[in-house]
């Protein structure tokens, strides 16, 4: 089976996300959508909320599954016998960024090759952030257009 883990903070999902992950589900069997825990950072939502948003997102595609996980993304793969990792591309900030981790994790992992498969956001999508909604959303504004319909505040 082809698994694919697509890993983030996801505080909340984004049409940004949504695009990369209904781009994906013709590449894979299965796609995992990972919530990575991280006790030092601060969340404007739940863990729970983040997967309930995720949830009713996809709720119609049977093959897209929502999970969380602490540490790094290679264990959680090993764990979960996943072989590639999701990754979305906007700017060339994100290649610099994603290069160095995917060199890593091969680097981590030599003997089990998990790789990183990336998806260039299409276009009109690639401004979007959770860091931005999260913003929007403190000062009231309508953050409605940037997310999809199953999150709301
Ligand atoms: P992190 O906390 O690791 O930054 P995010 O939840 O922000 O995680 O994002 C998870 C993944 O989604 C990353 O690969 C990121 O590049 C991608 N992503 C986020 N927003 C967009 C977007 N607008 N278009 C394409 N990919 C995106």
């Amino acid at each position: 089976m082809k698994i694919a883990v697509f890993p983030g903070s996801f505080d909340p999902i984004t049409l940004g996300h949504y695009d990369i992950v209904e781009r994906a589900v013709p590449l894979f069997d299965k796609i995992i959508i990972a919530i990575g825990k991280n006790s030092q950072k601060k969340y404007m939502f739940s863990l729970e909320q983040r997967k309930e948003f995720i949830r009713k997102t996809f709720e119609k595609f049977p093959n897209v599954e929502v999970d969380d996980f602490e540490g790094l993304t290679i264990d959680y793969c090993k764990s979960k016998n996943v072989n590639f990792i999701l990754r979305g591309l906007r700017n060339p900030a994100d290649f610099e960024f994603e290069k160095s981790i995917a060199q890593t994790n091969r680097a981590l992992t030599r003997e089990n090759t998990i790789e990183t498969i990336f998806l260039l956001t299409s276009s009109g999508k690639s401004y979007i952030s959770s860091s931005i909604v999260r913003e929007i959303i403190s000062y009231g504004g309508n953050y409605q257009i940037m997310v999809p319909d199953a999150v709301r505040v």
